[in-house]
């Protein structure tokens, strides 16, 4: 028997090779999309007739190849982007398997135009299932642009297999989505037809999204952010209410790449749990940086499944993560690990502890009398200078749907902690105004607000409680719903250095979401009109170099730390201190609104706002 084993002549491999890279016309445009990222390019345009299948052009403006590069480009196993194995594992590019030109070139009609910086002349290359059909020097612009035309002209097989050009239009949409999402500081324009369908000018990563998925988007989007020693995750999610029934927009990048992962999914969608109807899924963003060393995208050959070296705790990261975020944003009761679960507060108790920071006396209270006692006079706590009662946990419309089936009858059960709130019974004896409210709560030397609970008694960080309520209210302020303002009878005037207006620049937008409003507002005179309620006229100067003292090291870039720090620095500012008298209405409200708050048991600096002293505590010391 003769030998039969030979070599495939190259064409022959270069087509079976395709079958693996080039599936559909989207398989082409991700392929050119992202050599002209690696090329370096800061404008890209995607040019697309009838879904690809006539004609898929990219045109970017990196550094181009000379002719030599240009002809090699469409050898197999040809590449720029690595030398050795080893590189691999530190991996910058998006492509490195030297396949794409090769594989593309073999079942279309190919035609490369490109010219290094520098050089007058660039290169025309036409390649037509992988012969060169003609080489000549032209004059090009800078950069590269290829063009593929009638794909799988030589394959009819797969040509008939391509679904309605409405089908391959979409996963073209979809390539050009992923790679545009992780590259915000590049333009990119797409055509179809001659039509424009998408520019995107640079811009941040929340504008991007914005410009990919339509304006609508923005008041969606809650950011998260982590940063740990295995991963790096930053971007967005879509609030729960916005779920949709399809997984569209759901994206993982890991290391600027678009990726495919169930597993990963999963840990968002455990972080949702509780809050999505059913039949939906969330929608996110989220941008992973790991060690290239810890990461194998090499497993699949169009590289949108990738392993992990340490997948569990990147799941369990992740997880935390939008759990965090979701908490933070008041989208969810936050579990924390370190936290004690049972003292999360149920969130319908914050729509209607609205009623409650209110203590109402009787003063013409006639025990003899038919009717039922009314209530006649109201004294609320703002007079004190306490100012917990002008806060009123609100929320908007939309969010309640969240919290339905929360017992609107029983304000006062907190999970684990009732506040005993006594209801005025009738006496027939004449008392005095103090003790016809009854005390729930007492002050215990200016620092700690002392009040029952079923199970015993609670004992309250003044100082720590208002900073954990004030902060939770601007954080809403900010990033949900804007906050009310009181103007001023006069407005009051500030100077500021140069370098300060800008910091306070770039808080503006906060600011006047807290309820701030500005009149001039330059470096010699800084002109405030408006207030929020809680902000007395004495405080500003202080709030103001609290404020200027905390960013000056920096301001944190994305909005979501920058947020979070001005309302720490707001809350801190305003929050009542220690060896403040505070009125029984105000430790009161005090109470009622540290309660409905997300996260309670800590200030925002992460101390301890209260503890608890059990019954069975107490039985205890006197054993
Ligand atoms: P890979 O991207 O895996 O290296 P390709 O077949 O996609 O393989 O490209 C082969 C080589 O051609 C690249 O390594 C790069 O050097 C060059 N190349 C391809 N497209 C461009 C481009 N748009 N601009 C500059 N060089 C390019
Ligand atoms: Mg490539």
């Amino acid at each position: 028997m003769g030998d039969v084993i030979k070599l495939l002549p190259d064409h022959v491999a270069n087509q079976i090779a395709a079958g693996e890279v080039v599936q559909r016309p989207a398989s082409v445009v991700k392929e050119l999309l992202e050599n002209a990222i690696d090329a370096g390019a800061q404008q890209i345009q995607l040019i697309v007739k009838e879904a690809g299948k006539t004609l898929i052009q990219v045109v970017d403006d990196g550094k181009g190849m000379g002719t030599t590069d240009a002809r090699m480009s469409f050898e197999r196993h040809a590449t720029s982007k690595i030398e050795k194995a080893e590189d691999l594992f530190a991996l910058q590019t998006k492509g490195f398997r030297g396949e794409a030109l090769a594989s593309i070139a073999a079942i279309a009609h190919v035609e490369m135009n490109t010219r290094p910086e520098g050089e007058e002349l660039g290169t025309r290359l036409v390649v037509e299932g992988s012969k060169v059909v003609s080489q000549e020097s032209a004059v090009v612009p800078k950069g590269t642009s290829i063009q593929v035309k009638n794909l799988f002209f030589n394959i009819p097989a797969r040509r008939n297999f391509l679904k309605s050009n409405q089908v391959e239009l979409r996963h073209i949409t979809d390539e050009f989505h992923r790679v545009a999402l992780v590259h915000p500081n590049i333009n990119f324009r797409f055509y179809h037809n001659g039509s424009e369908l998408f520019h995107l000018p640079v811009s941040n990563i929340r504008q991007r999204i914005v410009n990919i998925f339509g304006t609508k988007t923005n008041e969606k989007l809650v950011p998260v952010t982590e940063d740990t020693h295995v991963v790096n995750i930053s971007g967005f999610i879509n609030k729960p209410e916005f779920a949709r029934k399809s997984r569209g927009e759901q994206f993982f990048f890991v290391n600027d790449r678009f990726i495919k992962s169930s597993y990963l999914n999963h840990a968002v969608s455990a972080a949702f749990e509780g809050l999505l109807k059913s039949d939906t899924f969330p929608g996110y963003f989220l941008f992973l940086e790991v060690d290239p060393g810890s990461v194998d995208i090499n497993i699949h050959p169009t590289k949108t499944e990738v392993k992990f070296d340490d997948e569990h705790s990147i799941y369990a990261i992740i997880r935390a993560a939008v759990k965090h975020s979701l908490g933070q944003f008041q989208v969810a009761p936050v579990l924390d690990f370190e936290h004690d679960e049972n003292l999360q507060t149920p969130y319908g108790y914050k729509d209607k502890s609205a009623v409650l920071p209110k203590v109402t006396v009787d003063a013409g209270f006639n025990p003899f009398a038919e009717e039922p006692p009314k209530m006649a006079t109201t004294k609320t706590a703002s007079a004190s200078g306490g100012g917990f009662s002008t806060y009123k946990p609100e929320r908007a419309p939309d969010w309640q749907s969240l919290y339905v089936g929360l017992d609107q009858a029983t304000p006062e059960v907190l999970e684990g902690i009732t506040i005993e709130s006594e209801t005025l019974t009738g006496s027939i004896f004449e008392e005095k105004e103090e003790e016809t409210v009854k005390g729930t709560t007492f002050q215990l030397r200016r620092k700690y607000i002392v009040t029952t609970i079923k199970s015993g008694m609670v004992i309250i960080d003044q100082g720590r409680a208002h900073q954990r309520v004030l902060y939770e209210k601007f954080l809403k302020n900010i990033t949900v719903q804007q906050g009310v303002s009181q103007q001023l009878l006069f407005p009051i005037e500030l100077e500021f250095t140069l370098s300060e207006i800008g910091i306070l620049e770039s808080l503006r937008e906060s600011m006047e979401k807290t309820g701030f409003v500005f009149g001039a507002f330059d470096a010699g005179k800084l002109e405030l009109v408006g207030l929020p309620p809680l902000a007395s006229e004495q405080s500003v100067p202080e709030l103001f170099e609290g404020l200027l003292a905390s960013f000056r090291e920096g301001i944190p870039h994305d909005g979501f730390s920058q947020a979070d720090v001005f309302a720490k620095q707001l809350g801190k500012s305003l929050a009542v201190r220690t060896g403040e008298v505070l009125d029984e209405a105000s430790q009161m409200a005090l109470v009622h609104d540290l309660f409905a708050c997300k996260e309670p048991q800590l200030s925002p600096f992460n101390k301890t706002v209260y503890i608890t002293l059990s019954e069975g505590d107490i039985d205890k010391k006197f054993m």
